[in-house]
């Protein structure tokens, strides 16, 4: 409870005080073996308690609406620092940034994403939004969501897939441009069998023609099993953890990404 109320009232503070960053993961392309794109992800450093996941905080800031400052936050670095990649002749790579389906629903954020867009001048192609599978519980309401974006011209992904909530009808009516295959499913590859699910889902995703990530690949057992059931993308720490800015730039240029 304190721990929970210290974390809301640090919160409100902690844009200010300088204690957010992003770490940045790759998202590799197995078949050249290069990267074309890296997931941001959210880092608080909390005075007294430390690094405190956002696993734990982002639920926090949904609950008392500060979600939307630090999606905000979030949104602006991740496209700032991937133009100033672009400008120095790294890439072009494509950012992928995590929004909470209750910022995604608030009306204000197409607005933010078309300012941060124009503040930071990359091009809308560059920047991919990843929300879960929710979604698609209210489908009239989110495909008019999603189409606005769409007009922008920013990427849509579905993050989490087979999760939650999904239906093969909603996804072929959304329009979305990826897959991301929860991690649970690669995760539990080695010991249950979990092919025929990952199977179905690759399937699905290149009839409805999307594309398809796998997310936390971790053995080279994992890798083999999507190459060879055609999924070419992913991410885990079998390639690189998420690091920090500086470290993700030697990461670009020694995987000669251009
Ligand atoms: P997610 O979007 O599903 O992100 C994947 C999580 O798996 C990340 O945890 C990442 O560090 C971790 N991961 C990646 N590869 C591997 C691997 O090979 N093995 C293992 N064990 N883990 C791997 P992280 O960074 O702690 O983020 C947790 C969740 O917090 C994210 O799940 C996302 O839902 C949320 N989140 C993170 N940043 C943001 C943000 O800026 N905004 C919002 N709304 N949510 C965020
Ligand atoms: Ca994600
Ligand atoms: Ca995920
Ligand atoms: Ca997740």
């Amino acid at each position: 409870m304190k721990r929970k109320m210290d974390i809301e009232n640090q919160l409100k503070r902690a844009i200010d005080k300088n204690q957010f960053s992003l770490v940045y993961q790759p998202k590799v392309n197995f078949q050249t073996n290069k990267m074309i794109g890296m997931e941001a992800l959210l880092r608080w450093e909390h005075p007294e308690y430390g690094w405190v996941s956002p696993a734990e905080f982002i639920p926090i800031a949904e609950e008392t609406g500060q979600i939307e400052a630090i999606g905000k936050w979030v949104l602006e670095t991740a496209c700032k620092q991937n133009k100033v990649w672009q400008q120095q002749g790294l890439g072009p790579l494509s950012v992928s940034v995590n929004v909470s389906v209750l910022q995604f629903q608030n009306g204000k954020f197409l607005k933010t994403v078309k300012t941060v867009l124009e503040e930071s001048k990359l091009d809308a192609q560059f920047l991919e939004l990843e929300i879960t599978e929710s979604i698609m519980q209210n489908i009239k309401e989110s495909r008019d969501i999603l189409t606005q974006f769409k007009k922008l011209g920013v990427k849509i992904s579905i993050d989490d897939f087979g999760t939650g909530y999904s239906s093969l009808h909603i996804l072929s009516k959304l329009p979305i441009d990826t897959i991301k295959i929860d991690k649970s499913f690669i995760d539990e590859l080695d010991q249950l069998d979990r092919s025929p699910i990952i199977k179905a889902i690759i399937d699905l995703s290149l009839n409805l023609n999307l594309s398809i990530v796998a997310e936390g690949i971790e053995t080279v057992n994992q890798l083999e099993f999507l190459q060879a059931n055609g999924c070419m993308i992913g991410q885990g720490y079998l390639f690189s953890k998420p690091v920090k800015a500086n470290e993700f730039e030697q990461l670009i240029r020694t995987n000669d990404v251009r």
